[in-house]
């Protein structure tokens, strides 16, 4: 009888929560899609009422080990506090930490969703057996987590790792949080379907005016089915992903010349069609790279194995992330086995 924790993932778009157990399996996922849209509190009690019914069902299985919950914003660990939330919009000052634990009447571990999400893959994805890697999430927005020596970097207040808010364009597009040119303006899902209402705009992109005429929901994952089809807009696209993720990739290998970057999110199903220019990009763009970049970088991107022999070989492996858009959720569950009991 295996002994589980409870880990929810709320990103900028959905609401999942999952039951896992110490042996890293998936024994129940409940989505909860487009809650985000209903409003703080309505979310906080349908994650709260999920948690619960999750606890009470498996409760006769194993013991609760604990309740993780990663988000998206930037939190202020000590306090549990949410400061910034550009995709969660009225969350910003907000106690969320204390709220929850009111809800549940127990201690639950708040942690920020992209980090949770690099927890996650060090755990049972792409980065097992890393000690050291950094994680770029693609999603509604663009997160970021660090893990050294196989504990999450917080940073002095828990900050730290905001990959998608590096400036990438000194004088790109307005993004959410205020800058100009963040990498979120270009890799996140958001940014994929804006370029291509430019692209629209500029009346050079007829194949992808008439999918956004016949699909209502004209969104990241349809342009990556048509650069598959092989429409030259949607790949240009896509290679501007794979750039923009390349200058950010240069700037952190440069900064922390870590093992391994893995790249997850919804995005990073499109790892075909951006990760030649991410590889491009690095190797003009960072010396460090350029000096620890393995024989065949995209074979090592593919996710089909743990590359264990590359990360003793003291290379730079970039790769996409294995646990997908589930990451997140595995983090936060393995965050509250290691970090008590509630
Ligand atoms: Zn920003």
């Amino acid at each position: 009888m295996p002994n589980f924790s409870i880990g929810v993932d709320l990103g900028g778009t959905n609401l999942r929560v999952a039951a896992v157990s110490e042996l890293g399996q998936l024994m129940e996922k409940v989505t909860l899609g487009n809650r985000v849209a209903l409003g703080r509190d309505n979310v906080l009690n349908e994650m709260s009422n999920a948690i619960r019914r999750l606890c009470e069902k498996y409760r006769g299985v194993g013991t609760l080990l604990g309740i993780g919950i990663g988000v998206a914003g930037i939190i202020d660990m000590p306090t549990g506090m949410m400061r910034e939330s550009p995709n969660l919009p009225g969350w910003a000052d907000y106690p969320v930490r204390s709220e929850i634990e009111q809800r549940l009447r127990t201690r639950v571990i708040l942690e920020n969703d992209a980090s949770a999400a690099a927890f996650g893959e060090t755990w049972l994805g792409a980065a097992r057996g890393a000690r050291n890697m950094g994680m770029i999430t693609l999603g509604t927005g663009v997160g970021g987590g660090i893990v050294l020596d196989g504990r999450i970097w917080h940073g002095m207040n828990g900050m730290a790792g905001e990959f998608g808010h590096m400036t990438i364009e000194p004088e790109g597009h307005l993004c959410k949080c205020g800058n100009r040119g963040c990498a979120e303006e270009y890799c996140s899902a958001t940014a994929v379907v804006r370029m291509a209402r430019e692209a629209i705009a500029s009346g050079e992109a007829p194949g992808l005016a008439a999918a956004a005429y016949s699909d209502p929901e004209f969104s990241a994952k349809a342009l990556y089915n048509l650069a598959i089809q092989g429409d030259e807009q949607a790949r240009r696209i896509f290679r501007r992903v794979g750039k923009a993720l390349g200058i950010l990739l240069a700037n952190l290998v440069n900064a922390l010349n870590l093992e391994m970057y893995v790249v997850g999110g919804g995005v990073s199903s499109a790892w075909e069609a951006f990760s030649p220019s991410i590889f491009e990009e690095l190797r003009e763009r960072s010396m460090v790279y350029a000096a620890t970049a393995p024989a065949d970088p995209l074979a090592t991107g593919q996710g089909a194995s743990a590359p264990v022999e590359t990360l003793t070989e003291r290379k730079t492996i970039i790769t996409r992330a294995l646990l997908g858009s589930d990451a997140g959720l595995y983090g936060a569950a393995r965050l509250a086995m290691v970090n008590g009991t509630p």
